[in-house]
């Protein structure tokens, strides 16, 4: 076991602050990795806070992470040291159920292992994630990050971009279709962009008048102020499929009421209270209402490997992790463009 340095939440009210924590030294199928860059996610912050229940303290967040292999086991074949490597959501499943056979680990019927706050078999206790300096993950659940693309752009690239990847893909998002994002922050900035690059007229809804003109910087072909209901009624029955990334209370039948018929809504924003429905918004329309997960492994790489190619990374703002408590205040604020990425050279001051 080795001691590094980390940032944790001890209960739900307390701040992030500097915490050691135990790392397994790596086993035959481990690989480790100094993390360089650690995104920050609003799934950091509702967990953090317990706003989801269900936190187990002391609780590490950060599952975009970007670093340097250091040292691999005996049995590892994908990476050596000093490959560059990522790592997302996940770090372990079951690896037999029907899911996890499907690629689908997320959905794993025991249980897909998150990188944090959830059980860790090696230790016996939690897995701790990215806000820290290194991290000893299973080859099988390691990331392989083009070469091309920013390091600390990249980052956000391992949830927030296979979170809107995996719902644009499944949906046969492309050429000829009008596609919604609501909501532009770390997810919706990024579903904008995969969006784009797939082919749709991508339209974003945003309930902050001031994300305008950077909603359109970032390739959107309209833009709408969600508050206008005169400028939401101009859409009515227009769209194939709208992708929804809000964090916090808002009406989804606004929303459902601009699909086509046999239109989808996929839900990836978790707010912590419950969503009104309005049934009748899916029945006139026969309209799909459904949720999304992050994505499998292999969905990830082939999202990393889409954005190497498309040249698609997060517009972020650097910071050290001496500022994650004023990061997290902005967060709840709609004050971020459009990720918090941390330089986690800035552990080690
Ligand atoms: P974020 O950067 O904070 O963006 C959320 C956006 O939602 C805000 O920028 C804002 O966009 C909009 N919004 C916030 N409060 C609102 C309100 N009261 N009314 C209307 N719009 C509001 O968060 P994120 O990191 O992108 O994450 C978004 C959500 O997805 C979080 O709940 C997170 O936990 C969840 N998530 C889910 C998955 C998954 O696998 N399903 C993965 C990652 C994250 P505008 O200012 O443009 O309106
Ligand atoms: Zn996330
Ligand atoms: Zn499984």
């Amino acid at each position: 076991m080795m001691k590094i340095n980390a940032y944790a939440v001890q209960n739900a009210t307390s701040p992030l602050a500097p915490f050691v924590i135990q790392r397994r030294d790596p086993t035959a199928h481990d690989v480790q990795i100094e993390i360089l860059y650690c995104g920050v996610c609003h799934s950091d912050l509702h967990i953090a806070r317990n706003e989801w229940q269900g936190t187990t303290y002391p609780c590490v967040p950060g599952h975009e992470i970007i670093g340097r292999v250091t040292k691999v086991g005996a049995q590892v074949s994908q990476f050596k040291e000093g490959d560059l490597a990522g790592v997302g959501c996940l770090v372990d499943s079951c690896r037999t159920c029907e899911n996890c056979e499907d690629d689908l680990e997320q959905f794993c019927e025991q249980g897909p292992i998150f990188t944090y706050n959830s059980p860790d078999k090696h230790s016996g206790g939690l897995t701790y994630g990215g806000y820290s300096e290194n991290v000893v993950v299973d080859e099988a659940f390691v990331l392989h990050i083009p070469e091309n693309l920013d390091l600390a752009a990249t980052a956000p690239l391992l949830c927030a971009g296979i979170t809107t990847y995996s719902p644009l893909r499944h949906n046969n998002v492309g050429q000829g279709q009008k596609v919604g994002v609501v909501g532009l922050g770390g997810l919706g900035h990024m579903g904008v962009k995969l969006a784009k690059a797939l082919g749709a007229h991508v339209v974003v809804f945003t309930h902050s008048p001031g994300k305008v003109k950077d909603a359109l910087r970032l390739g959107a072909d309209e833009v709408v102020n969600s508050n206008d209901e005169d400028a939401m009624k101009k859409h009515l029955n227009s769209f194939h499929f709208i992708l929804d990334t809000v964090s916090a209370q808002h009406d989804i039948n606004a929303y459902l009421l601009l699909l086509k018929r046999d239109g989808t809504l996929t839900q990836v924003g978790v707010p912590p209270e419950p969503l009104a429905l309005q049934v009748g918004s899916l029945i006139f329309g026969r309209r799909n209402f459904n949720g999304s997960l992050i994505g499998g492994i292999k969905e990830t790489q082939e999202m990393l490997d889409f954005c190497g190619e498309h040249n698609i990374t997060a517009d972020f703002e650097l910071i050290p992790i001496q500022k994650i408590i004023e990061a997290y205040d902005r967060l709840v604020k709609n004050d971020v463009k459009y990720r918090f990425v941390i330089d986690m050279a800035s552990l080690k001051k």
